[in-house]
């Protein structure tokens, strides 16, 4: 054996030896026979030749409706189609107004365009990073807007959610609650998305509750509205070759719905588990320096996100210095809707005083998810500690 060589197998002997690493997510950690019995029952599937609707997306939702306590909801292909089934539903089109908040994923805002509707881009609340209900309230007024986007971020609710629900149906105007984030999330002891009027999720794999490619799913208080919803995303039929709306295919395929049923099983330990990485977080990290936010009072987080502010100054220089230690990061999100490039070919409004912007440039998020253990835990906050 050459020197060369056998130098380099101790240096990789010893690298594993010492070198830690933590990803931002790791989505591989699935339970003691899981993957097992999914591979079963989609080779089942298969042999049924069940591919986009056969029984396993009814059991499946019935397993949602269970967990999320919603009374009604249908399936579909992604959480940006159940935003503008949910849009559609509701009557929205051209002409119309809908309120979204300037922080958020770029698909709440692309919804509303792409279902012909022009989004008023209100600021957030400096404290919760969601839309203050009081700003709504008068945004309502000063757009004529005619409907709010309300969406929950980071795995938390928005704190003001009861009173625009209230202010929504006592002015008819039309609620979409972008759950996309609060899968499992809780307000004041209740299902965030199963007292929702109206709320849609993503299933994308990085999501609280994954599938293994793309889902999403519509619920509803009305039974009406999610019927509709499901009639939208199946090319608007009223039976199989007669057309009541102009929708399109947005159906959900067999192998989403076994892997969400499957893994809807263990959703409270994956959360429970997410949850305590974010209280850690808070509790050995949270400083003057390094502020780490969770959910405000009366709402029950999922762990989708740890969210930490910092000097946007030192941000660059401390996500190296997580990178130098193999540990990953997110900065959710590094760009408000007002500032996204593809807003701009499209009419909509803004509201806008900076607090976005504040957020944008100073957040970072820690590794997050379930089943992280408790020394990569240590190891993070270890890593963060030498940096402040
Ligand atoms: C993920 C996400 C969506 C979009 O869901 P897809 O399934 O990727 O289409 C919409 N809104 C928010 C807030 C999200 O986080």
């Amino acid at each position: 054996m050459s020197a060369p060589f056998f130098r380099s197998c101790m240096l990789l002997f010893s690298h594993s030896m010492t070198t830690q690493s933590v990803p931002f997510i790791d989505l591989k950690r699935f339970e003691d026979g899981f993957l097992d019995t999914v591979s079963e029952r989609v080779n089942l599937a298969i042999k049924e030749a069940h591919f986009v609707g056969g029984p396993e997306r009814g059991s499946c939702e019935e397993a949602l409706k269970n967990f999320s306590q919603a009374p009604f909801l249908t399936l579909c292909a992604n959480g940006t189609d159940a935003l503008q089934l949910a849009l559609r539903a509701s009557g929205i089109k051209a002409g119309h107004k809908i309120i979204v908040p300037n922080l958020t994923f770029w698909a709440s805002a692309e919804a509303i365009i792409n279902v012909g509707a022009t989004p008023v881009v209100l600021d957030i609340d400096k404290e919760s990073f969601h839309l203050n209900p009081q700003k709504c309230l008068e945004a309502f007024e000063k757009f004529q807007a005619d409907g709010i986007m309300l969406v929950h971020l980071f795995g938390w609710a928005n704190p003001g959610t009861e009173s625009i629900r209230k202010f929504c149906s006592d002015h008819n105007k039309v609620l979409v609650e972008d759950s996309a984030q609060a899968i499992g999330v809780e307000l004041n002891g209740k299902s965030l998305i199963g007292t929702s009027p109206l709320a849609t999720t993503s299933f994308y794999p990085a999501k609280v509750l994954g599938a293994s490619g793309d889902a999403g799913a519509v619920f509803s208080t009305n039974e009406e509205m999610t019927k509709l919803c499901y009639t939208l995303a199946d090319h608007g039929r009223s039976n199989h070759y007669q057309h009541g709306h102009v929708g399109w295919n947005s159906r959900v395929g067999i192998y989403e719905c076994i892997f969400l049923e499957e893994s809807i099983k263990h959703i409270q330990p994956r959360i429970e588990s997410r949850r305590s990485v974010c209280q850690r977080y808070k509790e050995e990290l949270n400083s003057e320096h390094f502020q780490i936010h969770n959910a405000e009072d009366g709402i029950t987080e999922n762990g989708y996100l740890s969210v930490a502010t910092m000097n946007p100054d030192h941000r660059e220089r401390f996500v190296a210095h997580l990178k130098e230690h193999n540990i990953g990061h997110g900065t959710v999100y590094p760009t408000p809707v007002a500032q996204q490039p593809g807003l701009q070919a499209f009419p909509h409004e803004t509201w806008l005083d900076g607090s976005a912007d504040q957020v944008t440039s100073s957040v970072v998020n820690l590794p997050c998810f379930a089943y992280m253990t408790e020394s990569e835990q240590s190891y993070v906050i270890e890593s963060v500690k030498k940096f402040f």
